[in-house]
């Protein structure tokens, strides 16, 4: 079984730490031991683990990705979100991450990001479990 969890980006560029939903659905499910697979089924969306404590880090990354890639330059694909296309393939739209306790197995320090880079919209994580 597939589970979902679905989320609203209010910016065209925002993360959005979905850690704690990923932990209810464990919980709902009764996982204790296993891999968790998060997929975004979006093309200008993304998904990353990284500092959830200092807000500040998700500001520069955001401003970093932006640097690299601009919002307005001589793109082909003319449906003005080519910047948002490629920054989706940098972050990446999959994670694994391994189930001990009931609990994702982060660091102190970790969040699991959803990448919003084409917003505001609605979206939505795909859950998978292996265990
Ligand atoms: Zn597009």
């Amino acid at each position: 079984m597939v589970k979902y969890i679905n989320v609203r980006s209010k910016a065209r560029i925002e993360f959005i730490d979905i850690t704690e939903m990923v932990q209810e659905v464990i919980k709902a499910e009764g996982v204790m031991k296993g891999i968790c697979f998060l997929y975004v089924p979006h093309t200008t969306a993304g998904i990353i683990i990284n500092e959830g404590a200092d807000p500040s880090v998700q500001r520069d990354i955001q401003n970093a990705l932006s640097r690299l890639i601009p919002h307005e330059m001589n793109y082909f694909h003319r449906e003005g979100n080519a910047d948002a296309h490629i920054k989706s393939t940098l972050a990446g739209t999959s994670l694994n991450v391994i189930i001990d306790e009931g609990k994702l197995l982060l660091g102190t320090w970790q969040s699991v990001f959803f990448c919003e880079f084409d917003g505001p919209r609605h979206r939505r994580i795909a859950v998978k479990f292996l265990h």
